[in-house]
């Protein structure tokens, strides 16, 4: 059997393996940064995510892609990285502040409350 039969063959319990193999370097990563998000203290790991606490997300993103758990884990855990809600991380990256935080008064371009 050719290493592509067995890939079909045995597609859906591959696919489930990488699945948890996922989750599980996910576990890891959130755990070893904390476990829970750095501005609102959320802790349901469904909601969490890992963010550069510099910026260069974007590009860093680019160079890792979507293995940035796997990069962490094969880098030794480096320093610069923390966890986020997807709540917190959203309004960080699209407003530059967080509610949770304080909305930034004065100034033009300062959100207005509607
Ligand atoms: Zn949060
Ligand atoms: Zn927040």
């Amino acid at each position: 059997m050719t290493s592509k039969e067995y890939y079909w063959k045995n597609r859906k319990k591959l696919l489930a393996d990488q699945k948890t193999a996922r989750r599980k370097r996910r576990t890891i990563v959130l755990d070893f940064y904390g476990g829970k998000c750095y501005c609102c203290s959320e802790i349901l790991y469904e909601f969490l995510g890992i963010d550069h606490i510099n910026g260069g997300g974007t590009k860093h993103r680019k160079l890792v892609g979507a293995n940035l758990d796997r990069w962490i884990i094969r880098n030794n855990f480096p320093p610069g990285f923390r966890v986020l809600c997807h709540n917190c991380n959203l309004s960080l990256g699209m407003y530059g502040y967080c509610p949770h935080i304080g909305i930034p008064q004065g100034g033009d371009d300062s959100p207005k409350v509607v």
